[in-house]
């Protein structure tokens, strides 16, 4: 995604952010209710179709809503319509934004080696939903700025102005704490969706690899706003052990199968001359 200049006083409070998100009672403050939640939700999803190239794929589509709406029956919130994309990007990264809009790469899907290490990328994306924890970072942001309320404070203004925060400064950069949040309930989402979650690990652990022995320029974009450390990869596997085995979780379902064959064979990796990732 191309970054446009922000304006300077969005900054100042960004780097007064991490000291205030080590406070617990400051972290889970969010001023925002859940139809503002979804207005600048669709606002920034506007924005999104237009700087990505979002690929209509019924196929795909059919695969992602169906795999995500059971991942948010399993969840804490449902009180939003949650809305799943698939991006044609070669970087592997998936996100959500506000209002519950998720997006998935398409070089993420394809390097996924069964149905249970992308479902625990989504269940991941969904808890940061189900967590506000955009949400909460915008009002954070409010508590150091007064600049920044007044803007935000202002509905008709706070579309324009939080595409500035989401594309300038990174309104997706979590704290590791969200991070941490999004992994342990994005791992018992899925568990309780009936997927075998020792995907999660697997999926961490191949990320992992990719980045260290991958192209960069594919792999850094989810590090950027996920970075996978062992600590992250030992507390999923911590939580797994807790967790009593259920029989028959899934690992890959007969729909997986036939629509990542399909997936691979529509969407080929491009060629090394004519790759031209749209950032
Ligand atoms: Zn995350």
């Amino acid at each position: 995604m191309q970054l446009k200049a922000s304006i300077t006083i969005f900054f100042l409070p960004l780097l007064l952010l991490p000291a205030l998100s080590g406070c617990s009672a400051v972290r889970n403050i969010n001023f925002y209710s859940t139809s503002q939640e979804i207005q600048l939700g669709q606002s920034l999803d506007k924005e999104i179709h237009k700087q990505f190239q979002i690929l209509p794929d019924a196929r795909v589509d059919t695969f992602l809503a169906l795999r995500g709406h059971k991942l948010v029956e399993a969840s804490d919130r449902k009180d939003l319509a949650y809305h799943f994309f698939l991006v044609k990007s070669e970087e592997i990264n998936a996100f959500a934004i506000p209002g519950g809009f998720c997006y998935v790469n398409l070089g993420l899907f394809r390097q996924s080696d069964t149905e249970n290490e992308l479902i625990s990328v989504l269940a991941h994306e969904i808890n940061h939903v189900v967590h506000r924890h955009s949400m909460k970072r915008l009002s954070q942001m409010q508590i150091v700025d007064a600049g920044t309320q007044a803007l935000i404070g202002n509905a008709n203004s706070m579309a324009g102005t939080v595409t500035n925060l989401f594309t300038s400064i990174g309104l997706l950069n979590f704290s590791r704490e969200d991070e941490r949040e999004a992994d342990r309930d994005g791992l018992l989402t899925m568990y309780r969706a009936g997927y075998d979650p020792q995907g999660m690990v697997e999926m961490f652990e191949m990320l992992k690899k990719g980045r260290e022995t991958g192209e960069p320029g594919r792999w850094e974009k989810l590090f950027s706003t996920h970075p996978i450390t062992d600590e992250r990869i030992r507390n999923a596997s911590q939580l797994i052990a807790q967790l009593p085995p259920i029989e028959g979780m899934i690992v890959d379902s007969p729909e997986w199968k036939g629509t990542i064959e399909y997936l691979r064979e529509k969407y080929p990796p491009p060629k090394k001359e004519d790759k031209e990732d749209k950032k």
